[in-house]
């Protein structure tokens, strides 16, 4: 396994592989790396003969300092994770290498940008976009791997990607859950023993609506489930929404296609997200 530094060291690793037609394949993380992390590689390794994970907190997509101060950054850990999980090259700049100067950053993300998380976290995919073109221009991979788990971010990203007119393939992969339900996160670190217990009731939320999406109209359905997180001590809720995966309104039409369920909450300090595709 390389791990690389600088997009100049990068590119002259990755050149040679290029032109000998190998499919090269980048897993965007910001670190902290969990199972999640690990099943997305795994995805890249069937769909590509190079895998490429960048490893980068980047401070453009925090709209809370505090976050980007306490985000956790276990580095022997990751290495280890990595190497285990068989990834070719690490890439791992600085903020320097990736914002050697002041630099403004504003591109049209369509009306879903200021949806759901864009509006809890004004902002917040314009820095995604970001760091991802950027790493897109170092890279230059044929496909690129998203997680579900963040359901919007990819979303927009396919928004930045078709705005560049860029040729990467993006491939969206399933959540990947421990096994009581809570979709595993780097940010899971922070919740204490307490939170840990409450924050089941995001993935028992969205399991309720998706168990009983055929014999309940939405507005119950929302109901119920805003009603299970509301009722549970230490988890303040952000938004419970049934929308169309597409456009992120909200819908209440169940024969609408392509439904998913989103939920955002803090549980303590720390805030989560979670969703379930439904139809
Ligand atoms: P992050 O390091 O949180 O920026 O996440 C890096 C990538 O891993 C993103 O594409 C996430 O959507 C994805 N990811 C995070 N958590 C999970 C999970 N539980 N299951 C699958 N993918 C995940």
């Amino acid at each position: 396994m390389k791990v690389i530094n600088t997009i100049a060291a990068l590119r002259t690793l990755l050149e040679p592989m290029k032109v000998g037609q190998q499919k090269i394949a980048l897993v965007p993380t910001m670190g902290a790396l969990h199972k999640g992390h690990v099943s997305l590689i795994s995805i890249a390794q069937q769909y590509a003969d190079v895998v490429v994970c960048s490893i980068f907190v980047n401070p453009t997509q925090f709209t809370d300092p505090k976050d980007l101060e306490k985000y956790p950054r276990p580095l022997e850990h990751d290495m280890r994770m990595l190497k285990d999980a068989g990834c070719d090259v690490v890439f791992m700049p600085s903020v320097q290498e990736m914002y050697p100067e002041a630099e403004s950053w504003h591109i049209d993300l369509g009306p879903a940008e200021f949806l759901l998380e864009g509006e809890f976290r004004r902002g917040h995919y314009q820095g995604v976009t970001q760091i991802v073109k950027k790493l897109f221009d170092a890279v230059l991979p044929d496909l690129a791997f998203f997680g579900q788990k963040d359901f919007q971010q990819i979303l927009m990203i396919e928004n930045m990607v078709a705005y560049f007119g860029l040729s990467v393939q993006l491939v969206s992969c399933p959540i990947i859950r421990e096994d009581d339900g809570l979709a595993m996160s780097s940010r899971n670190i922070h919740l204490t023993a307490e939170d840990r217990r409450n924050a089941l009731v995001l993935s028992r939320a969205l399991t309720y609506v998706r168990d009983h999406f055929s014999e309940e109209e939405i507005p119950a359905l929302l109901q119920e489930a805003r009603a299970m997180i509301s009722n549970t001590a230490g988890v303040e809720l952000d938004y419970f929404t049934i929308a169309d995966g597409r456009t992120l309104l909200p819908e209440t039409d169940k024969d609408h296609p392509g439904l998913v369920a989103l939920v955002a909450a803090k549980v303590g300090q720390t805030r989560l997200i979670d969703n379930m595709l439904l139809n």
